[in-house]
């Protein structure tokens, strides 16, 4: 009820009709509070007002002055000059304006007017002002209105900043009707805590954000909203794992086990990096608390024996361990490469995805709730599929960014709780990982293990298509195997999307050609998981040398023979993916490369091509991912199960993120008391929102 204005459709606002209405959907904004949420991307400063006299080269100013005279100039064929004399007392100063032909009529000669806008040089040396915004300046209410800082928003066609700014203006109005009776003050943090980091109250920002009296007031209201949103998130967090503690009585302590007998097994040792990983693993999990571990270790450094590892000591404590891939390809292949660790060690090891027939399922099922299989792969949608287990002791999840706080929320909200521990090799920028994992304790496994060269990459365009396939045949040739990897599928002709190599053209193509004789193959997510599966265990195999793919391949799969890989249009991939990708080779002993193949021109393609091909590891191009393209596309918040934010900034509001996780410590020591309360309250409704999503 008290909240409702908020939820209007913004055609209850004066002036917005269908048009504009649908003007505004495409930026987003449908409601009130869509509207008021629309944050300005920068302001225009009017305020500051000068004398004729003060102006300087590339001000941008206002000035206050009268009309002495308009003259008009025609400089060529469609292009119309007209220049207005003004003076202030101080001096005179000319306005140019192009083509604007209301100009004649609308300046009356002797009367004031206030203009805002960039002092250039004009002809002569002097300086003019060009293509002012203006206002009548006959009384001064008039000049305060104008000589403000202007709220510059995101434009779509159909809407012009002044009705954004006027449809802002009525919804402001109406906010500040309502804002007396609403109980919608539980959005107000204690003041203990607006006081201690200085922030703005919320309604003060919320106005602030759009019509700020001064550069300082919208710098601090947008701190307040950013801060906000950054505490909201660092909140639930923080309940997610208070719940996780609070709980911590039902928490597995389990006990020693000699984890020679499954490392002695392998054809390696594991490196020191591996090791120390396990022993922080190993203290969790024989401690009664709840592990809520993530393990962040870049692309090939073995991220999948020190989880065997962790489930091998679960199992040998008579539990169950569960092991949770993003895809049924990984799932797969996961579930082959741990069968060869652990069942020559008498532990059952069962598979359950999406693609197993009703009949199989079933029995998988039962299997799993009678106890018989110990070590349980699958999708995730295992977890979420209603699958009952015996006695699980441990839940791995492999590449964590596809599991996102959502997930963990729902996980964290039962009552009895299996130790928990995620693998991700995306190496997550620090403040990124802050935030997305605030609620966990994280290792890292930091070196590779020995031996392995790094991956030699090339760029390379269209035209060069020749020599790389001659090229890369010469190595199969030779006994090593291929992928070639593709944005696309097919073709799509509607789009007309020119210039995109397809997997399903490229395969066509140079099966008959290039690879004339050479077993190929393609395959992409459209595939039956059974034909997907086939594929990649005839490629594992080394029956098909040459695998054209898009980017199903991207996390996990591991075939140490495959030393070369050909991206085309590789600047259809963000960096992240990139180096995902280039993961799949350099696995073995041999020396692998990669290709990336871009005609891209784009300054910031080219940019990020170099990244790829700098030697960079996993968390500089991270990092340089992050700065590129901004933390949204990152990996795609929506898949994050994050809520995306309308005003933080995750590359820039790093002091803020640091205020408010300081803050958070702060809010969860003082929840007890009675300020905090309907802060509290609010924080758990928005944790009931994020779980129901
Ligand atoms: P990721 O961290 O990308 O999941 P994997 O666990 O798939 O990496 O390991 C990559 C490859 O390295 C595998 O073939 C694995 O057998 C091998 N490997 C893992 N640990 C070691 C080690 N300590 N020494 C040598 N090779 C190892
Ligand atoms: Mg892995």
């Amino acid at each position: 009820m008290e909240n409702s204005y908020k939820n209007k459709n913004i055609t209850e606002l004066k002036g917005i009709k269908d048009v504009r209405a649908n003007a505004f959907a495409r930026l987003g904004v449908y409601t009130v509070n869509d509207l008021l949420s629309l944050c300005p991307i920068r302001y225009e400063n009017r305020a500051v007002i000068k004398k004729i006299n003060e102006l300087q080269l590339h001000d941008e100013v206002s000035v206050v002055a009268y009309i002495n005279s308009i003259s008009k100039k025609s400089l060529r064929k469609n292009l119309t000059l007209y220049t207005v004399t003004v003076s202030d007392g101080t001096g005179t100063m000319q306005v140019a304006f192009f083509n604007q032909n209301y100009i004649e009529r609308t300046f009356k000669k002797n009367y004031r007017y206030i203009f805002f806008g960039n002092i250039e040089k004009g002809f002569g040396g002097a300086l003019v002002m060009q293509n002012p915004i203006f206002e009548t300046a006959e009384d001064l209410n008039k000049i305060e209105e104008f000589a403000k800082l202007q709220p510059i928003y995101p434009l779509t066609n159909g809407l012009t900043q002044k009705t954004i700014r006027s449809a802002v203006k009525e919804a402001l109005l109406l906010a500040k009707k309502h804002g007396d009776c609403q109980k919608n003050q539980n959005r107000e943090l204690p003041s203990e805590i607006t006081n201690q980091f200085n922030l703005l109250s919320k309604s003060a920002a919320e106005e602030a954000i759009h019509f700020p009296e001064s550069v300082v007031e919208a710098e601090d209201a947008r701190r307040r909203l950013a801060f906000d949103e950054l505490l909201e998130l660092q909140m639930m967090l923080f309940n997610m794992k208070r719940n996780c503690e609070q709980n911590s009585l039902s928490g597995i302590s389990f006990g020693r086990v000699d984890i020679k007998e499954l490392t002695d097994t392998l054809p390696f040792e594991l490196t020191d990096s591996q090791k120390e990983v396990w022993l922080d693993i190993e203290k969790d999990m024989e401690s009664q608390k709840i592990m809520n571990r993530l393990v962040i270790g870049d692309v090939g450094s073995g991220k999948t024996i020190v989880a065997v590892t962790a489930m091998f000591k679960a199992i040998r404590n008579g539990y169950q361990a569960v092991y949770m891939a993003p895809t049924e390809i990984l799932a797969e292949q996961h579930f082959a490469n741990i069968k060869k660790y652990l069942e020559p060690l008498g532990i059952t090891v069962g598979i359950l995805t999406g693609s197993l027939t009703a009949k199989n399922k079933r029995e998988t099922k039962e299997k799993i709730a009678g106890g018989e299989i110990d070590c349980i792969i699958g999708t995730q949608a295992l977890i979420q599929d209603g699958v009952e287990f015996f006695k699980p002791g441990i839940v791995i999840t492999d590449e964590q960014h596809r599991f996102g706080v959502r997930q963990r929320a729902m996980l964290s909200d039962k009552s009895t709780m299996p130790d928990i521990l995620v693998m991700t090799a995306t190496p997550i920028p620090r403040t990124l990982a802050l935030i997305l994992y605030g609620d966990m304790d994280i290792s890292s496994i930091k070196a590779l293990p020995s031996g392995r060269l790094p991956i030699k990459t090339y760029l390379a365009n269209s035209d060069m298509h020749y020599r790389v396939y001659t090229w890369v045949r010469k190595l199969v040739e030779q006994g090593q195997q291929a992928y070639i990897v593709h944005p696309m599928i097919e073709n799509d002709s509607e789009t007309e999307d020119t210039g995109v190599v397809s997997a399903t053209e490229n395969y066509l193509t140079l099966s008959g050609t290039a690879f004339k004789g050479i077993s190929t193959a393609l395959l992409h997510g459209k595939m039956k998981a059974s034909e997907k599966d086939d594929i990649m265990r005839r490629f594992a195999s080394g029956d098909i040398k040459v695998l054209f793919s898009t980017t199903v391949i991207e996390v996990g799969v591991d075939v140490s023979n495959a030393t070369v890989m050909v991206i085309e249009n590789a600047e259809r991939f963000g960096l992240a993916q990139l180096h995902q990708l280039r993961g799949r080779v350099g696995r073995g002993k041999l020396q692998s490369h990669c290709i990336l193949i871009t005609d891209s021109k784009s300054e910031l393609a080219k940019k990020r091509m170099k990244v790829m091909t700098s030697g960079c590891n996993g968390f500089a191009i991270s990092e340089k991912d992050l700065e590129l393209r901004g933390p949204g596309e990152f990996f795609g918040t929506a898949q994050h199960g994050i809520p995306a934010f309308k005003v933080a900034n995750l590359y820039e509001d790093i002091p803020i993120l640091k205020d408010a996780q300081k803050a958070a410590a702060l809010i969860a020591e003082n929840a007890a008391k009675k300020e905090y309360k309907s802060y509290m309250d609010y924080i758990s409704t928005k944790m009931v929102d994020l779980i129901q999503l």
